[in-house]
């Protein structure tokens, strides 16, 4: 079947927007009629080769969509289902079988090698191979193969391209707070950097009566948007001793968490340094690998601290993407706040404004689909 697709051909190039064959599910697949696929930071990371992908390439891992056809075996899904489409996993790992999905012990051959495990794609051009199944989907396109393990279905009455955020962006910033760090009433929250991680981890962290929620973003509008979601302070780290900032906040004490979304050594290091006895620092930002933390050894022993990774939010998607839902649904959630709209063909300047920080969860819509009434 021929399909529209974003394909990224070199390290940090542009989106070239080309006719691209997919095949049709096999056993175990689901193929997507994709309405619109949020683009995430992690997009950006593979296309600059830091989160080396092999290319030529269809990106993007935050589809939303309709069923359009199942592969042999697949019962979970069928045509004309609505679904979002989450990381992909193997299902049989004891990562996955102790629902710890996003430690799958298959999660970078399944995710980010650019083909199926068989070596073949399902994606190709004039008999070109083209990669795919990044994240078990490659959303930048008009279709996209998926499979049973990653697509979650949602109520036919949910504005469906508004969701495909929900599946990484929001289900890490809100699944660290609630599943990784566990935060309870009162305990305080610094979050590093507000963008759509750090901008949903204050969301959940004023949902579950956090008491101090700080923000650091250099970004004013951020901030803003940063006070506007729940958080009680905001920083801007441009000339600031933030370490200095956070402890004079809290009477010297510091905080019980903090939350890394900027990938940055020299900010994850400030994020330990701020905590308070038993607090714990998240590293959720997609840092890359060979990439060194500097800690305070002594700071980091004394009073027990703790530094940990977390991957998407330690969420279970089949569980966790439909409570994000009825969240949304209450008011509880109002992620719909961060969201810009695109059509594909302007899928160029979508990744430019995000990357000048002028939206903050460009979603793409694909020829045809509505911009969900808001
Ligand atoms: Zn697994
Ligand atoms: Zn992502």
């Amino acid at each position: 079947m021929k399909i529209t697709a974003a394909v990224t051909r070199e390290p940090g190039g542009p989106f070239h927007l080309e006719p691209v064959d997919i095949e049709d599910p096999l056993p175990g697949e689901v193929r997507v009629r994709i309405l619109a696929t949020g683009i995430c930071h992690t997009d950006m990371v593979m296309r600059d080769q830091l989160l080396p992908v092999p290319q030529p390439v269809v990106l993007g891992h935050e589809g939303a969509g309709i069923v359009e056809s199942v592969g042999p075996g697949v019962r979970k899904v069928k045509a004309g289902d609505a679904v979002v489409i989450s990381f992909n996993t193997c299902g049989t790992c004891p990562s996955c079988t102790n629902a710890a999905p996003s430690y799958c012990r298959e999660f970078f051959p399944r995710n980010f090698f650019g083909t199926r495990l068989d070596g073949s794609s399902g994606l190709s051009k004039d008999g070109e191979p083209i990669h795919g199944n990044i994240f078990g989907q490659s959303s930048f396109a008009t279709y996209a193969l998926a499979h049973e393990r990653n697509v979650v279905k949602v109520p036919d009455d949910a504005p469906v391209a508004l969701l495909g955020p929900l599946a990484c962006g929001v289900m890490t910033g809100v699944g660290t707070v609630t599943n990784a760090l566990k935060v309870r009433a009162g305990q305080s929250v610094v979050v590093m950097g507000a963008g759509t991680v750090g901008l949903s981890a204050i969301m959940a962290a004023r949902m579950v009566g956090a008491g101090r929620i700080i923000a650091i973003d250099p970004q004013p509008a951020r901030r803003d948007m940063a006070l506007s979601l729940g958080a009680s302070d905001v920083i801007d780290p441009v000339g600031t001793d933030t370490v200095a900032a956070v402890l004079a906040m809290t009477q010297g004490v510091g905080v019980d968490y903090s939350i890394d979304t900027t990938a940055r050594a020299d900010v994850i290091r400030s994020g330990i340094m701020m905590l308070a006895p038993m607090g714990e620092c998240a590293v959720v930002g997609a840092i890359a690998h060979g990439q060194d933390i500097a800690v305070d050894g002594g700071h980091l022993l004394s009073g027990g601290r703790r530094l940990r990774g977390v991957v998407e939010g330690d969420a279970d998607p089949d569980q966790f993407i439909p409570w994000l839902i009825d969240l949304h649904r209450a008011g509880r959630l109002p992620f719909d706040r961060l969201v810009q709209f695109y059509p594909l063909a302007d899928i160029n300047q979508a990744v430019a404004a995000s990357e000048q920080g002028q939206v903050i969860k460009p979603i793409i819509l694909m020829p045809g689909t509505p911009a969900p009434v808001l």
